[in-house]
């Protein structure tokens, strides 16, 4: 707790001219939080940071957030920078004064555009104009006109703004931090995963000239025991989290904080509303049937078909105006006009506007047969006219979150479900509800039937929701017999109930934290994914391929074998995880080498900087671009990969061994791949149980 002296830090060494806060602030915060591994710190730099802007230039605190979250506007509005590559490496030639070869021999050097400024803007003996400091305020403005601007002679008005970006950006490391800005590639998660933990410390701590809103003193919190100050932080986390987690939307978010600061009255301001969608609730990855029911021991549940589309969650106002959001929060009303035309007609008497979740899914409208994802990745993701719609939906509704003017949230799941259900009509083969059954744990037999019958049908296995709060139900007792549920199939679920048995004190706590209530952003166990690849695979992985080698006879035209990564969150880095030959077609890859090599032109020169893998020299790097979802047999300690190092071997990564192609994750961005931490978490699941001959591919 340093005094705060933020006001004349600020003005002393952080202010541009016109007394903004200058870009070099945030530049500096990003080469501090990049220095360090400990997530304590770089909280903390982030915390001195926010409070610096709070207390003396409050005006940046918005951009100064987009800026240090790598994003210029919330994913449901559209407002994308769209600059090619070849944008960045013409204004390091313009302001830097490079030539092709020499611009060439850096990148092969260190590989990200980023780095590549660093070096260039080291070696730069001259410039052409006097630069004039950046500010955070000018830098965000300048990537939204980036942004904004579009049409004829739009990429010179945007080269433009680039090029005086670079010659404006002072030393090399702010260079640096600006071409990965433009690059939409920051390379430092850690700041945009801790940055809602930051602001509600910051809010805590310090808040803007004229505001009157309660601060924690520093004397007070100092003499708090760790448990108790540990408390304080965590609860105006969550208050934060929650805000943000309904309403993800900085634009929001900071001008209610710097208002209000940290407190209840920011929950209401800032809680769920009409046409901004909030981030979805997700389910926990259950191994099998007989892990879901130990879970979910001695509550009701409903199991409902896992349906093989797209998730789509439905607002619609009194005026009856409707949006559609994707998981990811974008907006894709125009991809459904038939959902929309739909609406009217389910809409029952008393329903004025409502929030509804439900999974659309490609079905054959006459017979009701459900088709395959990839049917459905066939329709366009814009501007479907509604007589042309060729591939034909179903929305199969889950949830209601919000009815007339009401959030539902804190209902239990059987009270949103009636409201659902006995609200609104349902039309044939275009609008109805997920098939689901109701059961206890007691019913293992009905469960497998219903699991049975989803796969049956096409569908990935089943979702398992809790359906009431725990305040109304019966928690069983310490001695109930566990063996009494036991199912008549397979012999793994007989052994799962058994071990069940005797971690009945370590569930029964569990069991008390299981709430029905829709809880956005969060991945509890009152909703579990039980999936049929799971009872032959051990799960599967969302991993960016990296890189690829030269195929050998009638692959020799293509790419196989083809490196993988998974995600380090906290460094920013991509870190190998395993080569795979396994489960592509010919056309696939035939596309995949077009599409990285000619289409895309995504192939890069040299091993990019942030790219961890000492395994040996692929042909040729990819541009990260696309998430590919992966079975294996298991996970296994590897002296070659570097994934999840360190966080279950000082000198050891994990492989995946007998790695399989699925399926690219088209709904995926490359930072929604999975991380190094949730690899290592699915190892120590893994080593709890025996698993036999444990090499990696490379060990074989
Ligand atoms: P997640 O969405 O949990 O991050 P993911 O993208 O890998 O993970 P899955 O593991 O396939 O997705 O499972 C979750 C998805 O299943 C949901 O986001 C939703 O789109 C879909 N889904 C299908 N049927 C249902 C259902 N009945 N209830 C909830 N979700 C369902």
């Amino acid at each position: 707790f340093e005094p705060s002296k933020y006001a004349a830090e600020l003005q002393g060494h952080w202010a541009t001219e016109g007394g903004d806060a200058s870009y070099a602030i945030l530049a500096r915060c990003f080469v501090l939080v990049n220095s360090t591994q400990s997530r304590i710190k770089i909280v903390d730099t982030l915390v001195n940071l926010l409070r610096v802007i709070i207390e003396a230039d409050p005006t940046s605190l918005l951009p100064t957030v987009w800026l240090a979250t790598n994003a210029i506007s919330p994913p449901y509005i559209s407002l994308e920078l769209g600059l090619g590559g070849s944008a960045i490496s013409k204004a390091l030639k313009n302001v830097c004064g490079l030539d092709n070869r020499s611009l060439k021999a850096l990148y092969d050097r260190v590989g990200d555009a980023g780095d590549v400024a660093f070096e260039a803007k080291k070696k730069q003996s001259f410039t052409l104009r006097k630069p004039k400091p950046l500010s955070i305020k000018g830098v965000y403005s300048s990537l939204v006109k980036i942004a904004n601007t579009q049409g004829a002679g739009s990429g010179e008005i945007k080269q433009r703004v680039v090029d005086r970006l670079l010659q404006d950006a002072r030393g090399a490391e702010e260079s640096r931090y600006i071409v990965r800005t433009l690059c939409q590639h920051l390379r430092i998660g850690a700041v945009k995963t801790t940055m809602l933990i930051a602001l509600s410390r910051a809010f805590l701590l310090s808040r803007p000239p004229g505001a009157e809103f309660p601060l924690k003193s520093r004397k007070k919190l100092a003499a708090l025991k760790k448990e108790e100050l540990a408390e304080i932080w965590s609860k105006s986390e969550e208050i934060v989290k929650k805000c943000f987690a309904q309403r993800p939307n900085y634009n929001d978010l900071i001008p209610i904080l710097l208002e209000v600061g940290v407190c209840d009255e920011l929950l209401i301001r800032c809680g769920l509303a009409l046409h901004i969608p909030l981030r979805p609730m997700l389910g926990s990855i259950t191994r099998d049937l007989s892990e879901m029911l130990t879970k979910l021991q001695g509550r009701d549940f409903s199991c409902e078909y896992k349906y093989d589309g797209q998730r789509a969650q439905v607002h619609c106002d009194d005026q009856g105006k409707v949006s559609i959001f994707s998981r990811h929060l974008e907006l894709m009303t125009d991809k459904y006009p038939d959902l929309v035309a739909l609406i009217p007609k389910i809409r029952g008497e008393g329903v004025g506007s409502f929030i509804m979740e439900g999974e659309v899914v490609a079905v054959d409208q006459v017979s009701g047969e459900l088709k395959t994802f990839q049917t459905l990745a066939n329709r366009p993701r814009k501007d479907v006219a509604i007589g042309s719609v060729k591939v034909e939906v179903c929305l199969f509704a889950f949830d209601l979150m919000y009815l007339n003017g009401a959030p539902l949230l804190d209902r239990s799941f059987r009270e949103r479900r009636e409201l659902l259900r006995g609200l609104f009509t349902e039309v044939p083969n275009q609008f109805t509800w997920v098939k689901s059954t109701d059961a206890t744990s007691q019913d293992s037999e009905i469960v497998l039937e219903f699991f049975k019958s989803a796969t049956d049908v096409k569908c990935e296995g089943i979702m398992v929701k809790i359906l009431d709060n725990l305040k109304d139900v019966k928690v069983p007792d310490e001695t109930e017999d566990l063996s009494v549920m036991e199912p008549p199939a397979p012999s793994r679920i007989k052994e799962g109930m058994k071990k069940a048995g005797k971690k009945e004190t370590e569930k029964k706590t569990r069991r008390k934290a299981l709430l029905a209530t829709y809880e956005p952003d969060k991945r509890l166990d009152s909703w579990l994914k039980v999936k049929k690849d799971y009872s032959t695979s051990f799960d599967t992985l969302d991993l960016i391929p990296i890189a690829g080698w030269h195929g050998q006879g009638r692959k020799s035209k293509w790419w196989s074998p083809i490196l993988l990564a998974v995600r380090n969150e906290e460094t920013g880095s991509l870190e190998a995880v395993c080569k795979c030959i396994s489960g592509f077609t010919d056309t696939f890859y035939k596309a995949n080498k077009e599409y990285y090599e000619q289409g895309g032109d995504h192939v890069l020169s040299g091993k990019p900087s942030y790219i961890d893998y000492e395994g040996g020299y692929p042909d040729c790097w990819f541009e990260p671009q696309e998430v590919w979802e992966m079975a294996f047999a298991d996970i296994t300690l590897s002296p070659t990969y570097t994934a999840a190092i360190g966080l279950v071997s000082g000198e050891r990564g994990l492989s995946l061994r007998f790695p399989r192609f699925l399926r690219k994750r088209d709904d995926k961005g490359i930072d929604e791949a999975s991380t190094s931490e949730f690899l290592a978490g699915l190892w120590r699941k893994q080593e709890k149980a025996p698993t036999v001959g444990k090499e990696t591919q490379d060990e074989r």
